[in-house]
């Protein structure tokens, strides 16, 4: 049985000041709901302050991105060594680092590898853009990226996986159901292709765009989505606890 994962993205969102009342809150409305994974994400700057403001509570704490090398000369870049003093999770080539930023497959993989050798979670993010999905598109980009991302690194049970479709991120316009679990069953089937049916099954993939406490059920309540990568709405308490709240409930239905 694969545990669900609930994880907010803070992106360039928040202050020092809202950091503090988003982890107070979350830490009163999130600790009494167990059988999710719950993990939030904030700025580098503030993740310091959100390690201690959670600390003793089953949130748990992750940052959005990682350099692939520790001890080096790279201006402005995080490496993972000094991110694992702080964090377990690591949000690896979101669609707006590869998109605005230019991350190619090639440093995600570098960055899975360096951030599994570092003791860090991973939640690497794959998705299609949408004149990709118009192209009929879609299989090939997530076969490459899954493959690419995983291909040469010991990929540990219970490895999470992120499906975005770039269409749905920020816009409020969620995948369907169906389409998000027919994706994400490419992507299981690419990750049994390359390490095995029996590590794939371990492997958590979660949904993201656009999802909301009226829209979790949806995707969560299929067998093959273990929860989800949450923008927006994890920067409400209310909306991030619904979410974790709505998943835990659908996950417990017989
Ligand atoms: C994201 O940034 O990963 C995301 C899914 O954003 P949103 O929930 O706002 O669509």
């Amino acid at each position: 049985m694969r545990e669900a994962v609930i994880a907010g993205n803070w992106k360039a969102y928040t202050t020092s000041d809202v950091c503090r009342a988003l982890c107070g809150g979350l830490r009163e409305r999130l600790d009494s709901i167990d059988r999710v994974e719950k993990v939030v994400c904030p700025p580098f700057v503030y993740l310091m302050l959100a390690r201690d403001a959670l600390a003793g509570s089953s949130v748990r704490l992750g940052a959005q991105d990682v350099h692939w090398e520790d001890d080096v000369a790279a201006t402005g870049e995080i490496g993972p060594k000094m991110l694992r003093e702080l964090v377990e999770y690591v949000i690896i080539g979101h669609s707006e680092r590869r998109h605005q930023f230019g991350e190619t497959d090639e440093m995600v993989s570098r960055k899975v590898k360096a951030a599994l050798a570092a003791g860090l979670r991973p939640i690497m993010c794959v998705g299609e853009k949408l004149e990709e999905r118009e192209a009929g598109k879609t299989e090939d980009v997530l076969v490459r990226q899954t493959r690419r991302g995983l291909e040469g690194a010991e990929i540990p049970d219970g490895f999470i996986i992120a499906y975005e479709p770039v269409w749905a991120i920020g816009t409020g316009r969620a995948a369907t159901g169906e389409i998000a679990e027919e994706t994400i069953a490419v992507v299981r089937r690419e990750v049994a292709s390359l390490l095995g049916a029996d590590k794939a099954e371990t492997v958590r993939i979660l949904y993201g765009g656009s999802v909301k406490p009226e829209n979790i059920a949806e995707f969560v309540s299929r067998e093959g989505i273990d929860g989800a990568l949450v923008g927006g709405a994890s920067l409400k308490v209310d909306a991030f606890a619904g979410i974790v709240r709505e998943t835990a409930q659908a996950k417990t239905r017989p």
